[in-house]
């Protein structure tokens, strides 16, 4: 049974006809496969991982997790970098990991690409402090920047998780081809992830360019501009 209700994205599901069902159903078993777990604390039908209810706030869950030391990361990193924004935030935009400004500021996109993506926010009406939250898939800086190996967003995929659930938004957003490989589990190119809403625990997913490829091939911004339009105008919606 799909149990669609309530909460701040109850406008969104009213509009889901059958067939929207029938995709997310069929999207989400190719992602997560068969089980589809019931909660009846979230305000929504379908999640991901049977989450406890609690009443814990995002700054409560920050510090119980800011000394973390699952992976190597815990070993090399100068901040842990849980993320910013508001806690009540629409949009969650998730990165790949902390660079080194973000790592001795403890604060994500704070670098060149940061700067980037707070002009798109301002161009779609939003900013890191409004209705926004941003966060990336491991919170501690890979050395060298190199791309977070497969163990370490293992151990901080759970982070992830509850902050999604803490903070509930009405759309996810993955920056780039790792933020969104690790969220669809699936290895394909960015070019097929974008263009396509996803859903995880039921939050429409998209999927579009980082900033830092923005940066690398200006060209790429026209795609990307596409893509925050979508989002501006599902957030009005
Ligand atoms: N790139 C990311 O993916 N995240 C950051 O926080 C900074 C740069």
């Amino acid at each position: 049974m799909v149990m669609l209700s309530g909460g701040k994205k109850k406008k969104y599901l009213n509009y889901m006809d059958i067939s929207d069902t029938k995709s997310f159903i069929k999207q989400h078993i190719d992602i997560f496969g068969k089980e589809f777990y019931l909660n009846s604390h979230k305000k929504y039908g379908l999640i991901l991982k049977d989450q406890k209810p609690t009443n814990e706030s995002i700054s409560d869950f920050k510090l119980s997790i800011e000394n973390c030391n699952r992976c190597n990361l815990g070993n090399t990193r100068t901040k842990f970098v849980f993320g910013v924004g508001d806690p009540n935030a629409d949009l969650l935009l998730v990165g790949e990991g902390p660079g080194e400004k973000e790592d001795l500021q403890g604060e994500p996109f704070v670098g060149r690409a940061g700067k980037l993506l707070d002009k798109i926010l301002k161009a779609i009406g939003y900013s890191r402090e409004k209705k926004v939250f941003i966060t990336n898939i491991v919170k501690c800086r890979p050395p060298d920047n190199r791309d977070p190996l497969p163990s370490e967003v293992e151990e901080c995929f759970p982070f992830l998780e509850k902050q999604i659930d803490l903070i509930n938004p009405k759309i996810i957003v993955a920056l780039g081809k790792v933020a969104g490989k690790t969220l669809l589990k699936k290895d394909i190119l960015l070019k097929e992830m974008r263009n396509e809403t996803y859903y995880l625990n039921c939050i429409p997913l998209r999927v579009t360019y980082h900033p830092a490829a923005l940066l690398r091939n200006p060209s790429l911004k026209n795609e990307s501009w596409k893509d925050f339009q979508y989002i501006r105008d599902f957030l009005a919606s």
